[in-house]
Order: C-alpha cells, then structure tokens, then sequence
C-alpha cells in the first residue's frame, strides 16, 4: 500500500521539528512549509492526502489558505490552533476544515486525528451504510440502532442528530454544522436543542451518561462520535 502524504503549513520551527520526524516513523510521507505562499505551492505540485494548517502563519491568515485548497481540493484539512484562536477554529471548521488539533498536542491524538481524518477520505460515502462500536451498531440504510444487541427507539430529531455525527465519522461536528443538518437552515442559533438532545441519545445510547465515551463534547466547538472507545 503506497504511504499517505502530509503536507505541515506551520510557521513554528520547534513545532515542525516535532511533526515531521512523529509522522515519517509512521506510515506517512511528510512535505513542510513554513510560509502560506510556500505551502499553497506545494499543495499544488504535490496534491497531498492531508494538509495539517497553522491558523496564525507570517504572510497570509491560515483561513485564506484553508479557503483557496477549499476552491480546487476535498482533501482532509486539519487545523493547528492555538489556545487564543477559539473562535477561528469554529470558522474553520465551518470553512470546511475536517477536525482540528489545539496546540499543545501530544504524538497519540495528532495520529489519532491524522487516522480519522484519512478514514474518512476511504469511506468518503460510507460504502457500509452499518458502522458499531463500543456496544453500538447503527445501520444507516435500516434506520435502526441497537446497544449490546437490544433496539433502542429514538425520536426523529435524536435519529437525526446521531446519522449527522455519524457521517462525520469521528470528526467533530461543529454547533452550526449539526444545528443547520438537523434542524435546518432557520435553526442555527438554537444551539440549546443540541445540548438537549445529546443529553436524551447519552441517556438512551452510553453506560454512564455523566461520563460520555462515545458522544464527546468538543468545548465551545461542537460533538465528536467516537466509537472506538474501549468500554472498560
Ligand atoms: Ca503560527
């Protein structure tokens, strides 16, 4: 199987020295660079499977270079960002960015994204309408969800709002993503209901609902699905 290429657009010359030989001791080949022009360039001549892009680069906003890969490529985007940079990340995400890392990070969640982010781009159209884990099966296709093999019933709204975490397949969902899917166009601000039913599908779909493994809370961005948590 030919390796994934990566290419970094990141500024901070420690951060590259950290991400470039973490990701070549995997599976991946690895391209830097450090400026916006400099890795637009080499997103063009080298099409990579996934660009990790820093926000806050010298010559150009992260968001432009997020919006011109946007006019021309699908391929995964995941945002570096820093702490101060809340509000951006959400634009990002919003933007068309797959998922983002806040700095700092460590090796097992930048693989763990970088894994997700290229899962997603193989089951682009998830080909197996039935995805499980953690004691979940959900078929798409059936519109049935079963936890430890017993069906459980989910309102209209509930079913809506898990096939929208679903079809993101790991990655987060920000609140205007899910809000506008599930609810439609009007139902952006009503970032309340969310709350509310992902308390109801904890309720109805985790072992312990104060202590969410699967339907994460992404803080002041929005939910992830993960159904590769272990149940222990
Ligand atoms: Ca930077």
């Amino acid at each position: 199987m030919n390796q994934p290429l990566i290419l970094i657009i990141e500024d901070e010359e420690s951060l590259r020295r950290f991400l470039v030989p973490t990701l070549s001791g995997q599976r991946y080949q690895v391209l830097s660079a450090a400026t916006a022009a400099e890795g637009l360039a080499m997103a063009r001549s080298h099409n990579p499977d996934l660009v990790l892009l820093d926000l806050g680069l010298p010559d150009r906003d992260g968001m432009a270079v997020l919006k011109e890969l946007r006019t021309w490529s699908r391929k995964p985007v995941v945002i570096l960002s820093a702490r101060n940079q809340e509000r951006d990340k959400v634009r990002a995400l919003d933007q068309g960015a797959d998922d983002y890392l806040a700095k700092p990070f460590g090796a097992a969640e930048l693989l763990a994204r970088i894994r997700v982010a290229l899962r997603h781009i193989l089951q682009a159209d998830l080909a197996d309408p039935v995805v499980h884990g953690g004691g979940i099966r959900i078929d798409l296709e059936q519109r049935e969800v079963r936890l430890e093999g017993r069906p459980v019933k989910l309102t209209g709204l509930e079913y809506r709002l898990l096939e929208a975490l679903v079809r993101r397949n790991g990655k987060v969902a920000t609140h205007s993503q899910l809000l506008s899917e599930v609810w439609g166009p009007g139902g952006e601000g009503n970032t309340h209901y969310l709350r509310i039913y992902m308390a109801m599908l904890r309720k109805k779909l985790e072992a312990d609902p104060t202590r969410p493994r699967h339907f994460i809370t992404e803080p002041s961005v929005g939910y992830r699905l993960n159904l590769d948590a272990r149940e222990d």
